[in-house]
């Protein structure tokens, strides 16, 4: 995906404060922090959203959850944290590059949703 922003991210065309690499996946800061950790989780190769994984995404997927907790850990969220996968149009996702943003730091991050 040439003109993917995180696609860009991955290939490193476009610089980021990365904080994990692997094979399959990258882990570096949001650029625009909602919390004190915010930190954006990705597969190196494109998937557009959850709405559009296949059964060869599952490996990928399970990494980015699995490695979600010491890397919180790490830079700054010992005490737990949010994982939150915005997908599509209802889920206001803004970047159509499958993310998960792991949020948290010392205080509470609040209650999941605003009820309307
Ligand atoms: P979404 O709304 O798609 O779930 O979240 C996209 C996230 O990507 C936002 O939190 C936004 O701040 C972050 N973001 C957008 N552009 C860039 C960028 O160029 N670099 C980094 N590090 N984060 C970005
Ligand atoms: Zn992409």
């Amino acid at each position: 995906m040439d003109d993917c922003l995180f696609c860009k991210i991955a290939r490193g065309q476009i610089p980021s404060r990365k904080v994990y690499e692997d094979d399959e996946v990258l882990v570096f800061h949001d650029i625009n922090p909602a919390r004190p950790v915010h930190l954006l989780v990705i597969p190196k190769h494109h998937i557009t959203s959850l709405a559009t994984v296949s059964e060869a995404d599952i490996p990928v997927l399970g990494r980015m959850l699995a490695i979600a907790n010491r890397l919180a850990s790490e830079q700054g969220s010992p005490d737990g944290f949010r994982v939150i996968i915005n997908t599509g149009r209802i889920g206001h996702q803004e970047v159509p590059h499958l993310h998960a943003h792991i949020v948290g730091g010392s205080e509470p991050v609040g209650p999941m949703l605003k009820r309307i």
